[in-house]
Formats: C-alpha cells, structure tokens, sequence
C-alpha cells in the first residue's frame, strides 16, 4: 500500500514490468562495467511474503528482494541449474530499480566466486549496496544517494561504506580476481 499517488502511479505491479526494468538494468551493467549475464535467470515479482514467510508488516528488516541458485553437481563439477530472483510487487520505481541491481549483483557473486558461502557477509552485501548505489547516482537521485552514505547499519550500511572508501576502478568491480582478492585483504 502506498501513501504517495506519485509512487503508486510508477509502482511495479507485474512480472512483465519487472523483466523489462531487468533487462534495463543489464543494459546499465554491460555500460557501466563490461558485465553480460550469459546464464539465463527468472524473474517473479511477489508479495512480501513469498520473500519472507513469517514477514510481519511492523517489523523494521525486510527483505525487498531474494536471488536463489540452485546449484546441481555431476562429476564432481558445480554447475548453476536454476536462478531465480524475486523482487517485491508494488513498490516505487525508484526502490525496484535499485532492488534489482542489488539482486543482480547477488546473481554474479554466486555465480563467479569461488567459495561464495565462506565470504564475509559485509563483501557481500556491501558490494551489492555499492553498485545500486552507482546506478542510483548515476540517475541523479540525489536525496536517496546521501541517505545511503549516512547508513552505518550492519552490514549493509558497514559494507557500503567500506566499498565507497575502496574506489575500485569500474573495470575491476565485476572481475572476479580482483573482488577475491579485495576480499580477502581489507573484509
Ligand atoms: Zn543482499
């Protein structure tokens, strides 16, 4: 439900809405950094609680987004066998936008890093907040972006700020390598 009849007007109501600001958002990694999803990925728009089932509208932490792979193993070899990112319906274009690069994000890690589930869950996150935070910027939101840089919350906020004072050049900041290695030296 929303209060603003601006937002509620911009507001993502259906999948099909939602692929099409995907396939924006791609657009925007691929100019920005060099990155293409070469695996295919589905997209769902849902309420809050196909996120989280035990989603409670007073409570402070909420999930907008979720990014699950499923990862098969056949001779020994990992592979990605399914990926599905589901974002939360109804909310301003603004926030669905940067949901989503939050959430590609997410897709890329689990997809290249080498041991995705030992990585400090400040990396994580505050890699995914960084680069939503470009993409906000880049579209001059600039009341959102300043928010962002006062967030000290754990480990969104903690992340971010670690990535805003590390200014990773941009062709490194979808390289593999080189996201291990920062990870490994300063999280
Ligand atoms: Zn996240």
């Amino acid at each position: 439900m929303l209060a603003c009849s601006f937002c509620e007007s911009q507001a993502t109501k259906s999948t099909k809405a939602l692929k099409t600001l995907f396939s924006e958002a791609e657009i925007w990694l691929q100019n920005n950094f060099g990155l293409t999803f070469i695996d295919k990925y589905s997209v769902l728009a849902v309420y809050p609680q196909d996120i989280n089932p035990s989603f409670n509208p007073r409570q402070k932490q909420r999930s907008l987004g979720l990014c699950e792979v499923t990862f098969k193993i056949q001779n020994k070899q990992k592979s990605i066998s399914k990926i599905l990112i589901k974002v939360e319906i109804d909310m301003p274009l603004f926030k669905t936008k940067n949901v989503i690069l939050h959430e590609l994000t997410h897709f890329w890690q689990q997809s290249n890093f080498d041991h995705f589930d030992k990585m400090k869950i400040e990396f994580i996150e505050g890699q995914a907040e960084y680069v939503a935070w470009l993409h906000d910027r880049s579209q001059q939101l600039e009341g959102v972006v300043s928010r962002r840089l006062q967030d000290k919350s754990y480990p969104y906020g903690t992340g971010f700020q670690k990535f805003k004072q590390l200014e990773i050049p941009p062709t490194k900041l979808f390289n593999k390598k080189y996201m291990q290695k920062v990870h490994a030296k300063y999280f």
